[in-house]
């Protein structure tokens, strides 16, 4: 018998479950016997798979069949040295991969998925993949469903099952046994599947299948995804390496010919030959780039940005559009009623936060007792039974949890005397039509004696438009004719110009109970009066989006609430001036495709509008060529999350669904966290820059010097070990310091990438090319004048030129335009330590004498070494001045 057959106590009984929920140790000793519940992706590497992929490269093998050949034939000692060079170059190929993929999976940990249990009696979050069969979860609109359930108690729970069944409408769910055993999932009503999610209402299930025994992992084990989770830029640079490697191999077969031609030993020339193919072609660069880029994610959860996936790292240095929704993200949404309103009566709220002490005052300033009045009372308790806001009472203090919206709500009543508690023992909830953000309301049903109450409340429009009566200042209902209305809209326009969000309150009596029917339930409503909540904009806010102008980044928000509100609050953010351009979702809705694109680009305010309009925002952005980041929370945000460049989840009020279709999560909801996370994002990419630029142009300088030498007329500069030397030590250490250089000072005073634009954009060829030349020039001088002037050992000054103007370079390019004086050494202690520890490395290989024997060198004088070091500091000099000419053409 299938799940779907069993009747409730059946599934217990066999899972050895109890509706009660099942103990902390149960689920251990459960999970230890089955298994987290995970899909089994592809298996990972081990790390030592992942030491030996280093020896796979095609040219490491070549160079190590040489070296072997090489011993045989007697250069024993050369090609250990080669060898040794070659180990400590994949121990550190292997370091540099193993800590991206570690960086990496710590990031996936972060961002894995929770589920709400009952676990010993109480309700708690826990990490999805703890879930046990027997477990009791809780599901609500936006909850991904976590593992395979058999559903214990549905309250108009609606599941989109699309990613099981391809169907995308809806499926509403029960909780009775179904006796058909051969039914398509789809129609399993009482069940709920892993990986689809809650679309509408509540429920509660018990976990019958986990991990890869779900109807989901079944699929999954059939499709192994395999989705390319590179960046748009590791994308580029791994086609970009494959030409440098040919261009690399030419080169080298150039060297080994000319060699040949010149009569040089051919072990030797095609030992060198093959070294420089080696250390030219940039191995590191994919993993350089993953450690950048996943290192970089990593700090960006300590500003709480969550990074998802990996390319969102990249796309936020070229967003231009940064659309936002208003509520707990550009505002603070700790919300507070301000004023409240009925039968023509008007009252401000005093108090602070959620502190349930306050007084209402009349507009002389006195304050009233407004619970003996039969009319407010009936207004505070549909504003507080009409709630799903909870009040919890700790250690005799009082706290409210829930949408800060309603929790307003309940410490207004609180203030004046009517606990939310009271009223919901007295009128326990019946029947509902939940609150979603496209009908803007919601809709509660009370046992009252034995009539039944409903309240709908929601924004001031909505309610206006469905009430047919009014609540009189003697608390009977009255006839509420269109004049009327015009009046109170005009009130609730006051309120909301002043920048507060306006809710109204209405009610409806029964003698039988009601069906959860729109048409009855909200219709020929009784109006009682509205509430005026503020919430202030956040500080960091209005600074964030000042930031985003001056970066070339145009800040957008996205509202449901009222057009005046919205405006309101868009000035004091500075987001718009008197004359700024809004759009209300109506006017977006009759608006056609092509018209909305010729006006996107100047709107600055979106109010009244639905989150599936969000996707045409995007659209029409992304039409018009601009870079889109979008947050979002809820369950209909989601495609727009999938759309835009960026996604943004919201991490606190954000539903699984729309965390889901992100790229990026925000730990605090906070709008300055996206601006922060963008400029995060923006160094990320110029170290990845600075990094290339310094390892091409040190390999340019390599290549240029052994290219050159024989035209020259020289004999060839570098012996093989020296060259791997080079590629390990120097490229090696300051290179991957580089990544932790800071930002420039001007980082968020410049437009934002292109993000088509090529990474060796802004002049970084032409550099690459005559730097390279320049370290070529001054390593060849310095070969030819010592052979000429019989000054010191030419092959031990070559070799140190070579090495040391690379550490000059470094440290030039740390700033693309500030000079290093400016910018002080102390301010990337990694580089400067590893810039350090090459030096003495590098003096190491002349002065200690078993490094002389490998290395071939011999100790330099104090004379000789002088002219080593300032022959050397050239390349530095050049690249100093070459800034200063760019600071002063701009
Ligand atoms: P924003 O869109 O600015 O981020 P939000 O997401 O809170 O704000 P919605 O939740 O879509 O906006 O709310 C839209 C409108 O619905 C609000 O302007 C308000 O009039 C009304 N509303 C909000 N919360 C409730 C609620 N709990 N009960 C009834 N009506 C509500």
């Amino acid at each position: 018998m299938h799940w779907h057959q069993k009747g409730v106590e059946e599934v217990f009984d066999e899972l050895n479950a109890s509706p009660h929920s099942i103990s902390s140790e149960e689920a251990g000793r459960r999970l230890a016997e089955v298994g987290r519940n995970e899909l089994t992706t592809k298996r990972q590497k081990t790390p030592f798979e992942l030491l030996l992929d280093q020896f796979k490269d095609f040219m490491i093998i070549v160079l190590i069949a040489a070296a072997i050949v090489s011993s045989l034939i007697g250069e024993v000692a050369d090609a250990a040295a080669i060898l040794v060079i070659l180990v400590l170059n994949a121990f550190i190929g292997f370091v540099q991969e193993y800590r991206a993929e570690r960086a990496i999976e710590a990031l996936r940990m972060l961002a894995a998925p929770e589920t709400t249990v009952v676990r010993d009696g109480t309700i708690r979050t826990i990490p999805a993949a703890d879930l046990v069969p027997g477990d009791i979860v809780l599901l609500d609109a936006g909850k991904i469903v976590p593992a395979d359930l058999r559903l214990i108690d549905v309250a108009l729970l609606e599941i989109n099952e699309s990613s099981l069944t391809g169907e995308s409408a809806p499926v509403k769910k029960s909780v009775q046994p179904i006796s058909r055993e051969d039914i398509p999932l789809g129609d399993r009503r009482n069940m709920a599947y892993s990986g689809t999610f809650v679309t509408y209402g509540r429920g509660s299930g018990v976990v019958v299948e986990t991990g890869m025994n779900t109807e989901f992992g079944k699929i999954a084990a059939l499709i192994q995804t395999s989705e390319d989770l590179r960046t748009p830029l590791q994308r580029r640079l791994a086609v970009f390496g494959k030409y440098l490697a040919f261009a690399a191999i030419g080169i080298s077969t150039i060297v080994f010919v000319v060699g040949v031609i010149r009569g040089e030993q051919i072990i030797l020339i095609f030992l060198t030959a093959v070294s420089l193919a080696v250390a030219a072609i940039p191995e590191a660069l994919p993993a350089v780039v993953t450690i950048a880029l996943s290192i970089g994610a990593n700090r960006m959860v300590q500003s709480k940005a969550l990074i998802r996936k990996l390319p969102a790292v990249e796309s936020l240095g070229s967003v231009t559009f940064i659309c936002s929704d208003k509520t707990g993200t550009l505002t603070e949404n700790k919300m507070k009623v301000e004023e409240i309103y009925a039968a023509g009566e008007v009252y401000r709220v005093t108090g602070v936060g959620y502190d349930p002490h306050g007084e209402f005052l009349d507009p002389e300033g006195r304050a009233v007792d407004l619970s003996k009045q039969a009319r407010w009372h009936l207004f505070f308790r549909g504003l507080v039974l009409n709630n799903d806001a909870s009040v919890i009472g700790r250690n005799g203090t009082y706290e409210v949890i829930g949408d800060p919206t309603e929790i307003a709500l309940v410490v207004m009543a609180a203030k004046a005397g009517l606990p939310k508690e009271d009223a919901e023992q007295r009128h326990p909830r019946v029947e509902e039509l939940p609150f979603d953000s496209e009908r803007r309301m919601m809709t509660t049903v009370h046992a009252a004696g034995d009539r039944f109450i409903s309240y709908t409340k929601g924004a001031l429009d909505v309610i206006l438009e469905r009430s047919a009566q009014e609540l009189n200042a003697q608390a009977k209902p009255s006839s509420l004719n269109p004049e009327q209305k015009v009046k109170i809209a005009g009130k609730g326009d006051e309120l909301a110009a002043q920048g507060l969000r306006v809710l109204g309150i209405a009610y409806k009596f029964y003698d039988k109970k009601p069906p959860a029917d729109p048409d009855i339930l909200e219709r020929n409503l009784i109006f009682i009066g509205l509430v005026g909540i503020v919430d202030p904009p956040r500080a960091e806010a209005k600074e964030a989006i000042a930031l985003c102008r001056q970066a070339g980044i145009q800040p957008v928000m996205i509202t449901g609430d009222h057009p005046l509100t919205a405006k309101n609050i868009g000035r004091r953010l500075g987001l718009i001036n008197e004359h700024a351009d809004m759009l209300t979702g109506e006017e977006l809705a009759g608006l056609p495709l092509v018209e909305f694109e010729e006006r996107v680009q100047y709107i600055r305010i979106y109010a009244r509008v639905a989150p599936e309009q969000k996707v045409k925002i995007v659209k029409a952005l992304q039409d018009k060529g601009e870079i889109c980041a979008m947050t979002g929370d809820g369950v209909n945000d989601a495609p727009a999350l999938k759309r835009a460049d960026v996604g943004v989840a919201m991490g606190i009020t954000g539903t699984d669904v729309a965390k889901e279709a992100s790229d990026m999560i925000l730990l605090d909801d906070n709008f300055a966290t996206i601006v922060a996370a963008v400029r995060e994002g923006r160094r990320i990419y110029d170290n990845i820059r600075r990094f290339i630029r310094y390892t091409m142009t040190s390999n340019s300088g390599e290549i240029w010097t052994i290219f050159l030498a024989p035209f020259l007329g020289l004999p060839i500069p570098l012996l093989p070990i020296h060259i791997l030397w080079i590629n390990l030590v120097t490229d090696g250490l300051p290179g991957l310091a580089l990544t932790a250089e800071r930002s420039e000072a001007d980082i968020m005073r410049r437009p934002p990438r292109h993000p088509k634009e090529s990474v060796f954009a802004h002049g970084m060829t032409s550099h690459i090319i005559w730097v390279g030349l320049l370290m070529g020039a001054v390593s060849l001088v310095s070969q030819a004048g010592s052979l000429y002037f019989k000054f010191g050992d030419w092959r031990t000054m070559v070799f140190t030129v070579l090495t040391l103007s690379q550490m000059g370079h470094v440290l030039a390019i740390r700033s693309e335009k500030q000079s290093l004086f400016t910018q002080g050494l102390l301010t990337n202690k990694p580089l400067l330590g590893a810039v350090l520890l090459t030096f003495f490395l590098q003096l190491s290989t002349i002065y200690v004498p078993f490094m002389q024997e490998i290395f071939k060198t011999k100790p330099l004088g104090v004379r000789e070494l002088a002219v080593t070091l300032a022959i050397s500091s050239l390349v530095f000099v050049a690249v100093e001045i070459e800034k200063a000419w760019g600071r002063l053409r701009s």
